[in-house]
C-alpha cells in the first residue's frame, strides 16, 4: 500500500498521504510527495488538493528517523517542489497538522482546516525547532507575535484560532473534501496565490527581541531548543530568505543531533511505553461513567474535579454535610479557576458540575463500578474506610486508594476480595498533573489492573506501575534524596544553596522552597511515626524537626525553611542558627559546597534509590523511574530523567 496515493478526478490532482497511524513523515511519505510533484506537474491540473487518510493530515515527522543521519529525499526539497508547482496546492488539514505536518501544509499556496483540526509547531518538546523553513514562512502567515508563541511554547491552536491569525484560510465547515474543491476550483480560477516565502512578513508591533529572549530564558530552564526557535525566528525577520532558510536548517541540524533532543526523545518514547502491566492486563475495565470519590479535601476534591471533566458523574463521600459543602465548593471554585484561566469553556465546566453528587452516606457508591478513596493519610481511618466499602459496595466493585506511603496490602486485607484493591496515587493537583502511580499490592488483580489502565487514558494521564513499598517509586526516591539534603546541610550548605544548584540544573523549584509551599508538617507526623522503628546506628538530621518545634512549619504559617514576612522568600537567620547547631552536634567541620557538588550528590542519591527500586520489582524499568522523577517530581525534562543520565554517563 503506497503511503502517498494520486489521483486525477475532476481536472483537479488529489494527493493523500496514507501512513497510518498518523500519517507521519517518513522517507517514504516524503519520497511518494516529491513523485506526486512531478506527476502532477506533467498532469492535466487546475489546482490540487493535499490531505491525510484518517484522523491525521500529518503528525509530524518521524521520531525514530531524528538523531539519525537525514535521508533523501529531504523535506525542504519536497517543500519547495510544491511551493514551486505551477498550479495551486491546497492542503485540506482534516485533523492534526503538527511540525513537518504544518511545514508540509504551510509550502502549500493555500490552506482549509476541518473545525477540529489542530495545528502546531511542537519541535521544541523534542529538542529540536522546524527545519524545512517553519520559522521562515510561519511569520509570513501570521504575526511574529503568533508566531513566537506557536514555535516557542510548541502548543498546539485549534482550527477557529488558526483563522483568525491567518494561519489557515478558510474552515471547511462541512464535507471538508467537497470544501477543498471548491477552494481549489476558486483559486485556479483566480490564479495561484503566491507560496509564503515570496510573501512580505506580516504587519504586526515591532518585537523585542532581548526581552523576549530574557522571559524564554526563565521559563526554558536550561534547554536550548526555544531560543535557538526564537533566534531563527529573528533571522526571519530579519535576513534575506534564503540566509533564514539554510540558518534553520543548520541549526535544525545540530539541535537534531544534540545531547538535549537525545534525552527528550527518550522521554517521548519513555512516556508512552509506561505502564506495561496494565497495557498487558487481559481482564474488562470496570465501566467510569461513574466514580465515587471518598474525601474532598485537597486530592479527593482534584481527582473529582478530574473525573467531572472527563465526562463522568462523581458521588463524593464527606464525614458530614458540613464538610461535603465545602468540598462542593472547593470543586466549584476549582473548575472557576480552569474556565477563568481560558483552559475550559464555561459551559462545559457548567456540565461538569451538573454531574457532580455528595453525600455523607457510603450507600450512595452502590452504583459507582470504582470507587477511590483520597481521606486523611492514616491507616487507622483508612482500614475503617475499606471495612465499610467491602460491607456495602458489590462485590464486583474496584477499590482504591490515593495513599502517598501506606501499605496497599494491609488495606486490603480489610477486604474479603483483596484483588480488587488497588492504589491510584494522583499527583497535586490532582485535575492537572499529569502523573498516575497505578500501585499493585500482592493480590491486585487484572481487572483492577486493567481498570487503572482505563482510568488513566479517560483522564488523559501517564500512568506507571509502582509496587508496593514505602512511597512507592516517586515519592520514596524523594524522601531518600531530601534526607540527603539535610545531610548536605548538617556537612556545611544552606537551604538557598541548594535551591539555587537545583534550579541552576532545571528544576522549576529547589526542595526547601517546595516544602515551604506544601508545609512541613505532614513529613513531621511520619518522622515522629516512624521514630520508634529507627535503628540507633542510622543517620539522622534533626534539623527539619527542629524547625518545626519552633512553629516553623512553611509558607502557611510566614515561616519554614525560608523566612516570608516580606511575601518573598528569604534567607532566614534563625534556620541557619539551627543548621550550624546540628552540624556542632553532630561533630561535623562544615565545608564549602559547589552547586555541581550539590546536584552530583542529589543525582547519586537519586539513581542509587531508584536502583534499588528497581531491583526490589518497585518499578517496571528504568525509563518509567524517569518518567515519574520528570512527571510528578519537577525533573527536567530536557535531561531525560536520573536513570537516563545515569546510563548515559556509563
Ligand atoms: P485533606 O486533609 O486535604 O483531605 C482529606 C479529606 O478527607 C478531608 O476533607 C476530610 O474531611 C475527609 N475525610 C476524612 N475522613 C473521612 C471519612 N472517614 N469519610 C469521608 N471523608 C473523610 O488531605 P489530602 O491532602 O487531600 O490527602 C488525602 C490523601 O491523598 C492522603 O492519603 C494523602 O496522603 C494523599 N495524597 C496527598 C497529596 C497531596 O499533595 N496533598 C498527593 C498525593 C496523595
Amino acid at each position: 500500500m503506497a503511503e502517498v496515493t494520486v489521483d486525477v478526478r475532476d481536472g483537479l490532482g488529489w494527493v493523500t498521504i496514507d501512513n497510518p497511524p498518523v500519517n507521519a513523515l517518513g522517507r517514504a511519505v516524503r519520497q511518494g510527495l516529491w513523485d506526486a510533484v512531478a506527476t502532477l506537474r506533467d498532469a492535466d491540473v487546475r489546482a490540487v488538493v493535499l490531505t491525510g487518510a484518517g484522523r491525521a493530515f500529518v503528525a509530524g515527522a518521524d521520531i525514530r528517523e531524528l538523531g539519525q543521519t537525514p535521508v533523501e529525499p529531504y523535506l525542504p526539497d519536497v517543500l519547495a517542489a510544491i511551493a514551486d508547482a505551477p498550479v495551486p496546492w491546497i492542503a485540506a488539514i482534516n485533523g492534526l497538522a503538527l511540525g513537518g505536518g504544518l511545514e508540509v501544509a504551510m509550502a502549500c499556496h493555500a490552506r482549509i482546516a476541518a473545525p477540529s483540526a489542530k495545528l502546531g509547531l511542537p519541535e521544541v518538546n523534542i529538542g529540536i525547532i522546524p527545519g524545512s523553513g517553519g520559522t521562515v514562512r510561519l511569520p509570513r502567515l501570521v504575526s511574529m507575535a503568533t508566531a513566537i508563541k506557536l514555535v516557542t511554547s510548541g502548543k498546539p491552536i485549534g482550527a477557529q484560532e488558526a483563522l483568525e491569525s491567518g494561519l489557515v484560510d478558510r474552515l471547511g465547515e462541512g464535507d471538508l473534501l467537497a470544501e477543498a474543491t471548491a477552494m481549489a476550483k476558486d483559486l485556479a480560477a483566480s490564479g495561484r496565490p503566491e507560496p509564503a516565502l515570496a510573501r512580505d512578513l506580516v504587519a504586526g508591533d515591532p518585537i523585542d527581541w532581548d526581552a523576549q529572549a530574557a522571559q524564554l530564558r526563565k521559563r526554558s530552564r536550561g534547554a536550548v531548543a526555544p531560543l535557538e526557535a526564537l533566534a531563527s525566528l529573528k533571522c526571519a525577520a530579519r535576513d534575506p530568505v534564503e540566509v533564514a532558510l539554510a540558518g534553520e536548517r543548520e541549526r535544525f541540524l545540530w539541535l537534531a543531533a544534540s545531547e538535549e533532543a537525545a534525552a527528550l526523545r527518550h522521554v517521548f518514547f519513555a512516556e508512552r511505553g509506561a505502564g506495561q502491566a496494565l497495557k498487558q492486563a487481559e481482564a474488562v475495565p470496570a465501566d467510569l461513567s461513574r466514580v465515587g470519590v471518598i474525601g474532598g479535601g485537597t486530592m479527593g476534591a482534584g481527582i473529582a474535579t478530574a473525573l467531572l471533566l472527563a465526562g463522568s458523574y462523581v458521588c463524593l463521600i464527606e464525614r458530614d454535610d458540613a464538610a461535603a459543602q465545602t468540598a462542593k465548593t472547593r470543586v466549584a471554585d476549582t473548575i472557576a479557576a480552569s474556565v477563568k484561566r481560558g483552559a475550559i469553556a464555561a459551559t462545559k465546566g457548567e456540565s461538569a458540575l451538573a454531574r457532580l453528587g455528595t453525600d455523607t452516606e457510603y450507600a450512595a457508591l452502590r452504583d459507582c463500578p470504582l470507587v477511590i478513596e483520597a481521606v486523611f493519610e492514616d491507616m487507622g481511618v483508612k482500614r475503617e474506610v475499606f471495612t465499610k466499602l467491602d460491607a456495602v459496595m458489590p462485590a464486583e466493585a474496584i477499590l482504591a486508594t490515593n495513599t502517598s506511603y501506606l501499605d496497599v496490602n494491609l488495606l486490603a486485607e480489610t477486604t474479603k476480595d483483596p484483588s480488587r484493591i488497588l492504589g491510584l496515587h494522583f499527583f497535586s493537583p490532582a485535575h492537572v498533573m499529569k502523573l498516575l502511580e497505578v500501585v499493585r499490592g500482592e493480590a491486585t488483580g487484572a481487572r483492577a489492573l486493567a481498570t487503572g489502565g482505563a482510568l488513566a487514558k479517560l483522564l488523559r494521564k501517564i500512568p506507571v506501575v509502582a509496587g508496593v513499598c514505602d512511597g512507592f517509586i516517586g515519592n520514596r526516591i524523594m524522601a531518600a534524596y531530601r534526607r540527603d539534603c539535610e545531610f548536605m546541610l548538617e556537612e556545611g550548605a544552606l537551604p538557598h544553596q541548594i535551591d539555587a544548584a537545583m534550579q541552576g540544573f532545571g528544576f522549576a523549584m529547589g526542595i526547601y522552597a517546595v516544602q515551604d509551599m506544601s508545609g512541613l508538617d505532614i513529613a513531621w507526623a511520619q518522622r515522629r511515626a516512624r521514630a520508634p522503628h529507627r535503628a540507633p546506628e542510622e543517620r539522622y538530621a534533626h534539623i527539619a524537626d527542629r524547625l518545626c518545634e519552633a512553629g516553623r512549619l512553611g509558607r502557611k504559617t510566614g515561616k519554614g525553611w525560608y523566612d516570608y514576612a516580606s511575601g518573598e522568600a528569604e534567607v532566614a537567620p534563625e534556620v541557619t542558627g539551627i543548621i550550624e547547631e546540628e552540624s556542632a552536634k553532630a561533630g561535623r567541620t562544615r565545608k564549602v559546597f559547589t552547586e555541581q557538588e550539590i546536584i552530583t550528590r542529589i543525582l547519586a542519591t537519586m539513581q542509587r534509590e531508584g536502583q534499588a527500586v528497581l531491583r526490589e520489582g518497585i518499578a517496571e524499568s528504568a525509563d518509567d523511574i524517569d518518567v515519574v522523577m520528570i512527571t510528578g517530581y519537577g525533573f527536567p525534562r530536557h535531561k531525560g530523567g536520573p536513570m537516563y543520565m545515569a546510563r548515559c554517563a556509563d
